[in-house]
């Protein structure tokens, strides 16, 4: 299967319209190495044909011009077969409202993620006036396959992030990750972009996969407080932090999987910036920072 990051960056992009962190300076200035990002979401295929995204960003519009793969060839054909949901976050589901000219979509979320953005926020019921929308419930533990030779099985990621436009929703499958598996190449990956600790039943699901792209959010848990831009740590935002004992590096390095690859940064993480110590250090312990366009074979 092919993995094609479309955009690695957190919520805000790379830079943020409302930010001047040092990131966002040196990115619009040039004054550091560093690249610009747009808002997190990925392709997958194992045909190269027929494309299921992960998420949809407020930036899929350029993210599908940007990509040749997602472009229509001819009519109103698109490549795309569906979309995948981790969670009801605005920065994964702003981009399904820009799909409204589709005929209709295919749209793959738990039913917390399905009742927030319908009868919660109404983003769904926004997009349902212009396109038809299929819902397929993500089941956690239960596998369903995707195309043929393709399969994802989600899996829970406990969080205790306040969420928002909740309705009667069990805190259960809140917040997934999937795991993907090519049929016939064996190869297994992991999209994990929201994760607020590294639980055991997390954990078991990283074991023995082949690439694992992860939660890069924050490298300190209190680096927002730490540069006077929000009252929250990292973890409260659900997302574990890189650095420190119990941050993810630390508890990621180890693991003997061949390609792991932070993505979901937001832009005041040091990582972000090619030429930081941060950056090495991440690099020293055998860990990647996607950048968009990434692609990985599996
Ligand atoms: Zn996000
Ligand atoms: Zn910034």
């Amino acid at each position: 299967m092919w993995l094609r990051v479309l955009g690695s960056a957190a919520g805000g992009g790379f830079p943020q319209w409302n930010c001047g962190c040092p990131g966002c300076r040196a990115v619009r200035d040039g004054s550091r190495p560093c690249q610009p990002r747009t808002q997190s979401s990925i392709a997958v295929s194992v045909d190269y044909q027929r494309w299921f995204l992960f998420n949809a960003s407020p930036d899929l519009r350029a993210q599908i011009e940007s990509f040749p793969a997602l472009r229509t060839a001819h009519g109103r054909a698109t490549p795309m077969a569906a979309v995948l949901l981790t969670d009801a976050e605005l920065d994964h589901t702003m981009g399904l409202l820009l799909l409204r000219e589709g005929r209709e979509l295919e749209l793959h979320a738990t039913v917390p993620a399905y009742q927030t953005l319908r009868d919660g926020n109404g983003l769904l019921r926004t997009l349902e006036a212009y396109c038809p929308v299929k819902w397929r419930t993500v089941q956690p533990g239960v596998p369903v396959e995707l195309a043929e030779g393709l399969t994802y099985q989600a899996f829970d990621v406990p969080t205790s992030k306040r969420a928002r436009f909740v309705v009667g929703a069990a805190p259960e499958g809140r917040v997934v990750g999937y795991r993907l598996t090519d049929e016939h190449s064996g190869g297994t990956a992991v999209y994990l972009p929201g994760v607020q600790d590294l639980t055991p039943s997390v954990l078991a699901q990283l074991n023995d996969c082949d690439c694992l792209l992860v939660d890069g959010t924050c490298w300190r848990d209190d680096e927002l407080i730490e540069l006077g831009l929000a009252g929250k740590t990292s973890r409260e935002m659900g997302h574990m932090p890189i650095d420190g004992p119990d941050g993810s590096l630390a508890r990621l390095a180890g693991l003997p999987i061949a390609r792991k690859i932070y993505l979901h940064m937001n832009n005041t993480n040091p990582i972000l910036l090619d030429d930081a110590p941060e950056r090495r250090l991440v690099e020293e312990r055998g860990m990647e920072v996607a950048m968009d366009g990434l692609e990985v074979r599996v």
